[in-house]
């Protein structure tokens, strides 16, 4: 048996820790391989007293002015921020990132609570005078009730805060599930919340894994909604699940984003966001640069430098002075990762960078893989056709526009994509054309929570971010006022 540092009792229920009654799950540090704590998992009866409490709490709060629920979720969020320096390490402990990845994810996670707190008091709504005569008509808006938010490992707490936040000033509380592997974050997290004054009940999550936990929370008949950030199979399976019901269902789900640079580009400003782009985060993000098709013309040049900023990264533990990528979050993720390179390589695709894991004695028992380049595969290949989910970039060398559009559409998926050019009407072009959710031109991948995001095709159902995120935990009423 593994001694561990730290056991956790599982769920965090009404304002309390909450011993789960499933097995003992292990947390492991991606940079050394080793299981630092253990943690009971949920079982469905776990996820029951999580969405009674959940239910409980949400009718009182849902009675709150939108702007008091603003004001509240405000001074908790306040509270998260207070504990930064502690979540930071933590964050990277299971989760792999780098120190200053985990800062910036938990500080945009709290930019994102405080996005909608904004919001909370600028919310207004629909109304139709004269109907007929003397008759009007005005929209009322209604929190759906409990939302289940399920969350996968590459962004625990952002992707949490995309969810938890409208929700919440929408009047809904939420029953949250982390990844199985990255609990710790998202359990301390609403500790804080709830210590800085969030209602206890308002906001609980529960730890397990997918099928078990995960499952009980989508089928529970009082939850109404389910938003899910993960991948495309696990999206579909939870869209059927939610069938029964007519459940409310929002999916963020895989991506192979395209990048154009055409011959007109900053090129050295292209090559620097396609080498951010891919490996921040250790090329763990939907939204990453995952594709990138560059103009015959000017391809040596952006190669080059693409290859030169690529093997200067400096791989090392999360936690290390210096670090500019981290580990892989599993070993079987970096199997897959490290199997769609070498056979998108076997297949015709020129290796440039990396390829395998480094060989440094300190990092051995960690899940690095060094940053990929390779050039060229087919465009049948796993490199171009599937979502490769690590720090591997293939680039392909195009005759145009209409070349480079055609293969960025020609992808299952529809997450983001982008181009970099100095003409108007191509830039206009690809953004008409591009079928995705966000199209950035001559921009890093940046996304803003004033702006709605979603995928487009297989990367998912419904959006994020933007005011449009209220339309997806609210349900609408048309109300007629009549003359007498
Ligand atoms: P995953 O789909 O395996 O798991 C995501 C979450 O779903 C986890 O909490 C998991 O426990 C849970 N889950 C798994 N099976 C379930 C089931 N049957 N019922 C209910 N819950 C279940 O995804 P992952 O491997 O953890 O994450 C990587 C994927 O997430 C990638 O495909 C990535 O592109 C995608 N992603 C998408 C976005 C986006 O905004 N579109 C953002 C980040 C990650």
């Amino acid at each position: 048996m593994t001694t561990v540092e730290a056991t956790y009792p599982g769920s965090f229920i009404a304002g309390a820790q909450h011993r789960n009654a499933g097995d003992e799950l292990q947390v492991v540090n991606p940079a050394d391989g080793r299981a630092f704590a253990s943690i009971a998992a949920a079982s469905a009866a776990d996820v029951d007293t999580a969405v009674q409490a959940a239910a409980e709490a949400q009718r009182a709060w849902s009675e709150l002015a939108v702007s008091k629920r603003g004001e509240i979720l405000g001074r908790a969020a306040h509270r998260v921020e207070e504990h930064l320096d502690e979540l930071i390490p933590l964050l990277t402990r299971e989760q792999g990132k780098t120190l200053r990845d985990s800062r910036i994810e938990l500080t945009k996670a709290i930019d994102t609570l405080m996005h909608y707190v904004g919001l909370s008091k600028s919310l207004r709504g629909a109304h139709t005078p004269n109907l007929d005569p003397g008759v009007e008509g005005y929209v009322l808006r209604r929190p759906l009730g409990v939302v289940g938010a399920i969350v996968p490992w590459n962004f625990p707490t952002t992707l949490l805060c995309n969810k938890l936040a409208p929700a919440l000033v929408a009047g809904n509380a939420v029953v949250a599930k982390p990844a199985a592997t990255t609990p710790l974050t998202t359990l301390r997290f609403a500790e804080l919340l709830t210590e800085g004054g969030l209602p206890e009940g308002v906001f609980n999550v529960v730890t397990g894994n997918g099928s078990v936990a995960g499952e009980a929370l989508v089928t529970h008949p009082l939850v109404r909604k389910i938003a899910f950030t993960g991948s495309t199979p696990v999206g579909e399976r939870i869209m059927a699940l939610c069938a029964s019901g007519v459940k409310r269902v929002t999916l963020e789900l895989g991506g192979s984003d395209p990048m154009i640079i055409c011959d007109d580009a900053d090129l050295a400003a292209a090559a620097s966001a396609a080498s951010m782009g891919r490996f921040y985060n250790c090329g763990q993000a939907c939204l990453a640069i995952k594709r990138v098709y560059v103009f015959e013309s000017v391809a040596e040049e952006v190669i080059e430098s693409v290859v030169a900023k690529t093997k200067r990264l400096k791989v090392g533990r999360g936690d290390a002075e210096g670090t500019q990528m981290g580990p892989m979050h599993t070993n079987a993720q970096r199997s897959e990762v490290a199997g769609q390179v070498s056979r998108s390589v076997s297949a015709g695709g020129e290796l440039l960078a990396g390829g395998s894991a480094p060989d440094d004695a300190d990092l051995i028992d960690g899940f690095f893989y060094e940053p990929t380049v390779v050039i060229d595969p087919p465009h049948d290949s796993p490199m171009a056709i599937e979502e490769v989910f690590g720090p591997a970039l293939p680039i392909w060398r195009v005759a145009d526009l209409d070349e480079a559009i055609a293969h960025a559409n020609a992808s299952q998926f529809g997450l983001g994509s982008s181009v970099w050019t100095r003409d108007l009407a191509r830039a206009r072009e690809a953004a008409n054309r591009i079928e995705a959710g966000y199209t950035w031109i001559n921009s890093r991948t940046k996304v803003y929570d004033e702006l709605p995001f979603g995928g487009w095709k297989s990367s998912g159902y419904g959006k994020e971010h933007g005011e449009e995120a209220f339309d997806y935990y609210t349900e609408t009423k048309s109300v007629v006022l009549g003359a007498s």
